[in-house]
Formats: C-alpha cells, sequence, structure tokens
C-alpha cells in the first residue's frame, strides 16, 4: 500500500470529509458511498483506458472465485482452453473443469514453469468459448510482456486473463481482451474486492445454475450493487487510483517498475551466490523469485533480512527459495534496500 493512502484513510477514519461517519459506517445506497463509488469507477477506467463498451464490476471472492465465475458467464456449456503458466492459471483450469471441459491448449510444465509456450504452438479448439492465460503468475515470477493477438492465431474466441498480480503496473491491450480480472489485494487496495472488467458481449450468457451475485448481467445491471459490494475495500482502491493518477497513471508506473525489476534482475545475473531461473523474455516485474545456490544458508538469508526491515521475503512454499513482490507501492528505494542487503549478504558467504 502507498503510505500516503493509509495516511490519509487514517485521517478519513472516523469521520469522512465531514459527514459524520466512519466510510464503513455509510449505506451503500448513500450519496456519500456512491460518490466515492462513481469517482473510483472513473478514476480507474480513466487510468487503464478502458474502452466504453467494457463493464468494470466491483465484485467479491477474489481472483479464486472468478476461476469459477467466469466460466459459469462464459462457457454456455461448451468447452474452453487454457494455457498452463504456473499455479494459478493450473487452478484456473482445474476449477473450471467443475464447470465443462477446460482443455489444456499449452504447459510449461515441463520447464518448470520458466518459460512462455510460443502462441503460436497454442492448440485453441474451434469451438472454444475462451481461452484463458494468468498475465503474471505469482508464485513462479513469469509474465506475459505482450497479451497474445488470438485474432492472428486464427481465434475467434475472447482471451480471459487473470490479471491479479500486475493490474495497473502497466497498459493493457484491450483490443486483444474479453475479460480480465484480478483481486485487489495485491496492486489495488486491501483484500476483499476482486476486479472484473469484462466486454458487453460476452455478458448476459450466465449458466441457469450461476448464483444470482456472480451473474455479471445483474452484477453489471445494478452496478456492482445486487449485494452489497465490499465498500471500505472499494473506497482504499479509489484513494490508491488517485495516488496513481497524481504519480503520473499508468505509464509512469510501467517506467518505475521496468526500473526497479531491471534494478533486482542485472544484479541477479551478475551474482555467484543468487540465481532465477527464469527465462530473460518472461521475467516478471512484479514477482521476482530468486534461490540462493546454497540452500543452506537460506534462513540465515532471511534473518538478516529481516533485521533490515526487508520482509515477505520467503519464496513460496510450493517452489520454495525467495520471492521479492514489488508491486506498485515499492518504492525503488525500497529495491535498492534490497540489493544492497543482498551485496552483503554475498560478501559474507565467501
Ligand atoms: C493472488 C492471486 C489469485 C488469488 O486471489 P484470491 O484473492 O486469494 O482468490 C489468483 N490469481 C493470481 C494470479 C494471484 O496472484
Amino acid at each position: 500500500m502507498p503510505e500516503a493512502v493509509l495516511q490519509q484513510a487514517a485521517s478519513e477514519m472516523l469521520n469522512w470529509q465531514g459527514s459524520g461517519m466512519s466510510v464503513m459506517e455509510m449505506s451503500h445506497r448513500g450519496k456519500e458511498f456512491i460518490s466515492i463509488y462513481e469517482q473510483a469507477e472513473a478514476d480507474l477506467r480513466e487510468l487503464l483506458a478502458v474502452p466504453a463498451h467494457f463493464k468494470i464490476l466491483f465484485m467479491q471472492g477474489g481472483g479464486l472465485a472468478e476461476n469459477a465465475i467466469v466460466p459459469l458467464n462464459l462457457s454456455q456449456g461448451g468447452a474452453m482452453d487454457f494455457v498452463l503458466t504456473g499455479s494459478w492459471s493450473q487452478k484456473s483450469q482445474k476449477e473450471a473443469g467443475k464447470f465443462g471441459t477446460a482443455r489444456v491448449a499449452a504447459t510449461a510444465q515441463s520447464e518448470a514453469f520458466t518459460t512462455l509456450p510460443a502462441p503460436a504452438t497454442w492448440q485453441i479448439g474451434a469451438d472454444s468459448r475462451y481461452l484463458h492465460i494468468c498475465g503474471n503468475e505469482t508464485i513462479h515470477g513469469v509474465e506475459f510482456h505482450e497479451l497474445p493477438d488470438l485474432k492472428a492465431l486464427g481465434c475467434d474466441a475472447p482471451l480471459v486473463v487473470d490479471f491479479s498480480s500486475h493490474v495497473a503496473s502497466r497498459p493493457v491491450d484491450w483490443t486483444r481482451v474479453g475479460l480480465a480480472f484480478g483481486g485487489a489485494q495485491k496492486n489495488l487496495g486491501p483484500a476483499g474486492l476482486t476486479l472484473v472488467i469484462v466486454r458487453e458481449d460476452l455478458i448476459g450468457h450466465a449458466l441457469p445454475h450461476c448464483p444470482s451475485a456472480f451473474d455479471y448481467k445483474l452484477v453489471a445491471d445494478n452496478q456492482s450493487m445486487y449485494n452489497t459490494p465490499p465498500t471500505y475495500s472499494i473506497y482504499i482502491a479509489g484513494l490508491v487510483f488517485q495516488w496513481l493518477k497524481k504519480h503520473g497513471g499508468i505509464a509512469a508506473m510501467e517506467q518505475r517498475n521496468i526500473a526497479k525489476a531491471q534494478l533486482l534482475y542485472d544484479f541477479l545475473d551478475s551474482s555467484s551466490l543468487y540465481v532465477n531461473k527464469v527465462a530473460k523474455d518472461c521475467r516478471s516485474r512484479m514477482n521476482v523469485p530468486f534461490f540462493l545456490r546454497d540452500e543452506s544458508r537460506n534462513d540465515a538469508f532471511l534473518a538478516g533480512a529481516k533485521a533490515a526491515n526487508l520482509l515477505q521475503l520467503k519464496g513460496h512454499k510450493s517452489v520454495g527459495g525467495m520471492r521479492a513482490s514489488i508491486y506498485n507501492a515499492m518504492p525503488l528505494e525500497g529495491v535498492q534496500a534490497l540489493v544492497a542487503y543482498m551485496r552483503e549478504f554475498e560478501k559474507t558467504q565467501a
């Protein structure tokens, strides 16, 4: 979280802009909250340059719930295709299989998810209802730096992108996207809010047993207030959107994120103690997994990092090693501090 956002939220916690209420105490249908909601939506639309024929939905359930909600809304009982590039896309495919035929169009599993399968090799069925990718694999540290152009691959199915962990870190080419979803908690704000941005023509085809609160048409027709939305999370995300605008918007964020990631990767590649195994053309700018060549030093590395106030560096348990998550709110100085610590630690290991 940007510190300025936390400070503003703290100052408004008890009494939002003279309303006499905390945002938590407001009715989601009152004029105060509606103004917060509308501003947040407009700011997000502007920041991500979302075209008018896409709806922005503020939902709940996180990325994992969308793994079910997307097939409930888009599959129409037909088959879906998935590109497996790490744990998250694997989870998505498995979950979608509960609601229809979820095929694997390509997988990088044999390369331990350190590369992206080239789009030209993807096997997409002619009857595909949609093709799913995970834009940034948070655990394996693999990112699509360009969204695939399905039309150029001869595929008319819409592209579904899980952009949970890199939303707002880079621009989105909406001409290539049918639907993008993501939990807010990595780059947009607190947990509890799930963002869905969906092309209008894909709405209104939910399966009959789709829960009403998860039917994109009902959600869209009710301005995300078919059920009570996660009001406080929307409010905080709205403050993050304003912070993003103030700091130059998504293009500026992207430049900042490129600089942060490059600093860290250049150091990793120059080091003889640390290693990142991901192919250079698909290294994530948000999540940088790395290993100590001598893994018996892992605990010492983490203890020293903690003493230097460098937190949450332990890798996901499924891959081990370390992981630096350098989301939008992480300043360049944070990455510089990490590299300085890693360099010092390496010296002590000679
Ligand atoms: C964190 C994450 C999720 C899961 O989000 P929840 O909000 O925990 O459901 C899904 N996809 C990706 C890519 C993620 O990074």
